[in-house]
């Protein structure tokens, strides 16, 4: 596992702590991470993220004695007396929504061009175009879950990407610390998001038609952040400073002879969080490990039996490869091809205009961090199936690329994706998202092979993508 022990070494992303299956030895992983090997048993584990949001803990890092010495030490920066015996410390975790989403811009604005010069330095020719410029990016946020507190932060920011998360548990929480209650669930807490999301979008005002900024995919899972609290009653003042329990920053002075009631916070609401699973990471069939590489689709080394790891409810109509299907030096890309309605496919080919005379939209079947570029490689895809000949899969081929956007995860782009297509031509007036309805649903293997910065495919040359994307 190569790659693990390297993605951990610059600790970056999104640490979960669990424990082993095989052994009960402590993993650390990341949520991009869906296999892992265990350090201890070397057992192969899958990772299962749950479909109701889960909740996580930082752990506090600091004492309350290095708390109050940072308050403290602001309280001398500042001239003012330092804390006494009056002042009490309280700990707890602040619930915070960690969102991830894809963010839809659509921004019309006229572009200026002038041409040339005459003697005297004046423009000649000046052209005014309407331009609609549309782009998918990916979006993070968290957002408070709790009643307010004055003081605590509105956010976490970044450190929720950095931070080693364990999942939320009475074992986890730590001695004198307590957990603040949750007050905002997550299905009220999405709606003022895509609202608050939306008004973005008429800030900038349109040259033309209308602005729009959306959110699609939110998906949440709920943190716990740790703070250690002083509060104390001196001179007729109430005085509350927060400090951020992780790096024992003093993060917030309130002066409390300002302060309204908290006593009136909102009812708690009863929530439930979804678990983080791991399994064993073997064949159904015979029981061997299957290779321990993020995939969705598995052909089993010992019995060759076909594994797929799509939620249950998702079928997968056929798995093909083309043919011909290149050389050993050429790798198979995946790609998921999508049979629509018919109504549905009129309205997509129209949308597509020339460039979509496929009966089929083809998605790749393998992560693009890059939306537009996913965008841009799908319209390709889509209309040069009709010039490939496929052939169901009979064996594993070694060449395959590992299939790691779900079909799941694939309907919902191929909806975000119509959508955009929609928008540009309409420069963003009446399209509304809708989710695209499936008839049938083929994962398809094709030869790429690399030049200089692109994977070119192997058979018509014709469709290419940059090899960035897929690191
Ligand atoms: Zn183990
Ligand atoms: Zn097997």
């Amino acid at each position: 596992m190569a790659q693990l022990t390297q993605t951990s070494k610059n600790k970056s992303g999104f640490y979960i702590g669990v424990g082993c299956p095989g052994c009960g030895g402590e993993l650390e992983l990341e949520d991009q991470f869906f296999v892992i090997e265990c350090n201890h048993c070397g057992s192969v584990l899958r990772v299962t993220m749950p479909e109701i949001p889960p909740a996580y803990l930082v752990s506090a890092k600091v004492t309350q004695r290095e708390a109050r010495f940072a308050v403290d030490r602001f309280l001398k920066e500042n001239n003012l007396p330092l804390t006494d015996s009056s002042t009490a410390c309280k700990q707890f975790y602040y619930p915070y929504w960690k969102v991830d989403a894809v963010l839809l811009k659509v921004r019309n604005r006229i572009e200026i061009r002038e041409y040339g010069c005459d003697e005297n330095g004046q423009t000649e020719y000046v052209s005014e175009n309407e331009k609609t410029d549309i782009s998918l990016t990916p979006f993070s946020t968290t957002i408070p879950a709790g009643a307010e507190v004055d003081g605590v932060p509105v956010a976490i920011g970044m450190r929720a990407d950095y931070m080693k998360l364990v999942p939320f548990s009475r074992a986890t929480t730590q001695d004198g610390f307590d957990a603040l209650p949750v007050v905002k669930s997550w299905p009220d807490t999405c709606v003022a998001l895509l609202k608050r999301v939306n008004s973005l979008g008429k800030l900038d005002e349109a040259a033309f038609g209308k602005n729009r900024t959306e959110l699609f995919r939110p998906v949440a899972s709920l943190v716990y952040f740790p703070f250690i609290v002083a509060e104390s009653y001196s001179g007729g003042r109430f005085n509350r400073f927060v400090v951020d329990a992780v790096t024992g920053r003093m993060l917030e002075h309130v002066d409390l002879s300002e302060y309204t009631d908290e006593s009136t916070s909102p009812e708690p609401v009863q929530m439930e969080f979804g678990q983080l699973g791991v399994d064993l990471h073997r064949c159904p069939n015979c029981g061997d490990d299957l290779p321990a590489s993020r995939s969705v689709i598995y052909v089993c080394d010992n019995c060759l039996q076909l594994i797929s790891l799509e939620p249950s409810g998702v079928d997968i109509t056929s798995i093909s490869i083309t043919e011909p299907n290149g050389n050993d030096n050429d790798r198979l890309f995946p790609f998921w091809a999508l049979t629509l309605p018919e109504t549905e496919l009129k309205r997509l080919q129209r949308l597509f205009g020339g460039i979509f005379r496929s009966d089929r939209l083809v998605l790749p079947a393998f992560r693009i961090g890059n939306f537009e570029a996913m965008y841009r490689l799908s319209k390709r895809m889509s209309a040069a199936l009709p010039q490939l000949t496929t052939a169901p899969v009979d064996s594993f081929d070694q060449r395959c690329q590992a299939v790691t956007l779900t079909l799941q995860e694939c309907r919902m782009l191929a909806g975000i994706i119509t959508y955009r297509a929609e928008l540009a031509r309409m420069a963003g007036t009446a399209a509304t998202p809708a989710d695209i309805e499936l008839v049938r649903a083929e994962l398809i293997y094709a030869p790429f092979h690399p030049e200089s910065y692109f994977y070119v495919d192997s058979l018509m040359g014709a469709v290419t993508f940059e090899k960035t994307l897929i690191n």
